[in-house]
């Protein structure tokens, strides 16, 4: 039976990255395309998934066995406090239909993506996939986290009252080539790589924001596509899997912006504005139940994933999303 796999989002930093190892990793193989298999990498222009009757048009139009269901307003720190009812409500429109349509075209499986932004602020650390709802999230993205949530709560009861194969995966901060490269909405690795590249070419101040010190785990998109591909392909639980690097790998925003610096090849001295926050001090999240799973996993160190990012800005600055062009 021919397989169709749905990618939703999948013209964003996660979806180009799942495109890319699709395409690349050899055929047949763990993380490569599989005989019979079609997959369509859907952008917003195919439909807005904040409506319903777009969403089931689109569903019509390529009749998905298999979803992956990245498609989200996404946005860094300083975005998610700006509009957190627009964060809840979006994500909450796109989830719910995303699920019921899904349910109603009997897709075999879908596999959402979450975020270790949305559990508890106060917790016992690590995290891991029992904590998401034991206490409120930090307050600077409780819109988006909340929204979230809602995904894990809706496939239980999806599982429950129909027998639905649905699931989802928990990504800690990504980054890599197709990034969102706006200098103030976006996630701190590419908004930061901006910065820089901008201080070096205009020879101007690099600021980074808040003190530096929060900590962070970053997954290279690249291998969080094949986590998705071993998850939508290997994985039949409803519970979720964390996909993360290991939690003895925090890094400083100090030592990313040390790491931007000597990939961007920066000389200038550069500051930080403690005028601006820090966001979430930490959210430690153990990869134990991904590990154990997927029996070994062989991650790329943070400075090559970098490297391989930076140039891609570099080498796409007139076509990336740098916010330059908006409307
Ligand atoms: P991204 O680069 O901003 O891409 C977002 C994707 O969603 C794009 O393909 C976009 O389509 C699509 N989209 C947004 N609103 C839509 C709508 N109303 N209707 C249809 N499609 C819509 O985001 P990303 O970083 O790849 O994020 C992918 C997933 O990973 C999200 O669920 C996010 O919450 C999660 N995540 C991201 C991070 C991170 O650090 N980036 C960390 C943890 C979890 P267009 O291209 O047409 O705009
Ligand atoms: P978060 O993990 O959800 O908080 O998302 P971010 O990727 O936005 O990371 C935020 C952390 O990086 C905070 O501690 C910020 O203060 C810090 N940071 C430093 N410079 C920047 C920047 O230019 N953009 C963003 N988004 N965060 C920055």
């Amino acid at each position: 039976m021919a397989t169709v796999i749905l990618v939703t989002g999948g013209t964003g930093l996660v979806g180009k990255a799942i495109e890319h190892i699709i395409n690349t990793e050899p055929e047949g193989s763990r993380f490569g395309k599989k005989a019979g298999e079609t997959w369509i990498f859907a952008s917003s222009s195919e439909g807005d998934l904040r409506d319903p009757a777009q969403t089931r048009q689109l569903y019509e139009k390529y009749k998905p066995t298999h979803v992956i269901h990245l498609a989200a307003l996404v946005g860094g720190l300083f975005k998610n406090m700006k509009y957190k009812l627009t964060f809840l409500r979006d994500n909450i429109l796109i989830n719910d239909n995303i699920l019921h349509a899904s349910y109603e075209h009997n897709v075999q499986k879908v596999v959402s993506c979450l975020s270790t932004c949305v559990f508890p602020d106060k917790v016992e650390y690590p995290l891991d996939e029992t904590k998401i709802h034991v206490g409120p999230p930090h307050e600077s993205n409780f819109g988006y986290a909340h929204a979230k949530r809602m995904v894990d709560v809706q496939n239980h009861a999806y599982k429950e009252e129909f027998g639905c194969n649905f699931t989802s995966a928990i990504p800690t901060n990504v980054f890599g080539p197709h990034d969102n490269y706006d200098l103030e909405d976006s996630h701190v690795i590419p908004g930061l790589v901006h910065k820089c590249y901008l201080a070096k070419k205009n020879n101007t101040p690099f600021v980074v924001s808040g003190t530096g010190k929060p900590l962070r785990q970053f997954i290279f998109s690249q291998d969080l596509a094949k986590l998705f591909i071993w998850q939508l392909r290997e994985y039949d639980d409803v519970e979720p899997v964390i996909l993360s690097v290991g939690e003895d790998e925090e890094v400083s925003i100090k030592e990313v912006a040390d790491a931007i610096v000597k990939a961007v090849g920066f000389q200038g001295e550069y500051s930080f504005d403690t005028t601006r926050g820090d966001g979430q001090f930490r959210k430690p999240a153990s990869n134990k139940k991904l590990l154990g799973l997927i029996g070994g996993f062989e991650f790329t160190p943070f400075e090559q994933a970098l490297d391989i990012s930076v140039k891609w800005f570099l080498d796409n600055y007139a076509t990336a999303r740098t916010g330059l062009h908006k409307a």
